[in-house]
């Protein structure tokens, strides 16, 4: 079994959803006492957010790179970013690195690609709503129309995220609203919902709605157990 480089802390709420998830997984998988192998370097969350709202990419791609050669060093055969919003900068820290990255769009895609689905609404913060960094790579890469909500509700999905979710609350206000936000993507004519935050998946289920919901975080950690086990 392949040893997973994890960078977390974006926010630890989601990142022990990884944990946990990536842990259950292999124990399914191999049975008995397995767990996984992980070397994980969880960063304060606050410096990452300070360097988001400047707009200092370059330094927030430096303090990843740096945490990236530290799995590295460490043992992990290869990584992955645990949260969407960061991997703007994926490109940078690939760059510095020898071992390969899980990109969790490419996750995703598959997912909905493997499921028919080729119009998909995109719920997640501002910069990966609003940038190319990801929706570029959906579209291009897969073929997806990707679909964003209106300006008033990314305001509120992107405010909620850091202001509620990013800090383990979760309010039943915030999870009508993400509904609300959800089934006007359905009704513009999307398939399906992507939950491109990590975060979202504490606020919103499957249950909640008819809308089928692709979640990162369950989809990236799957995705990290087959290829820690089967390669
Ligand atoms: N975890 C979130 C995401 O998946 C947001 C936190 C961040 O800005 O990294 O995008």
């Amino acid at each position: 079994m392949k040893t997973i480089g994890m960078l977390g802390g974006m926010s630890w709420e989601s990142t022990a959803s990884y944990y946990k998830a990536i842990n259950e997984g292999v124990r399914q998988r191999l049975g008995g006492l397995h767990s996984a192998k992980i070397c994980l370097y969880s960063v304060d969350f606050e410096d990452v957010e300070r360097l988001q709202s400047a707009g200092d990419w370059g330094a927030a791609a430096d303090l990843l790179a740096d945490a990236a050669a530290a799995v590295q060093a460490g043992g992990a055969d290869f990584f992955m970013i645990c949260t969407n919003t960061m991997h703007k900068v994926a490109p940078e820290i690939e760059k510095r690195l020898s071992i390969p990255l899980l990109h969790i769009a490419d996750a995703t895609a598959e997912a909905l690609v493997s499921n028919g689905v080729t119009r998909v609404g995109l719920l997640g913060t501002r910069f990966t709503m609003e940038e190319d960094f990801y929706r570029g790579r959906l579209q291009e890469k897969y073929g997806l129309e990707v679909m964003i909500p209106d300006a008033d509700a990314r305001e509120d999905v992107h405010t909620t995220i850091y202001s509620e979710l990013c800090l383990g609350q979760v309010k039943e206000s915030s999870r009508l609203r993400f509904l609300e936000v959800i089934q006007s993507l359905k009704n513009r004519g999307a398939e399906a919902v992507i939950l491109g935050c990590t975060e979202i998946a504490s606020l919103v289920r499957q249950s909640d709605t008819s809308v089928p919901l692709y979640d990162t975080t369950g989809i990236h950690a799957a995705r990290a157990v087959a290829y820690a086990i089967d390669g």
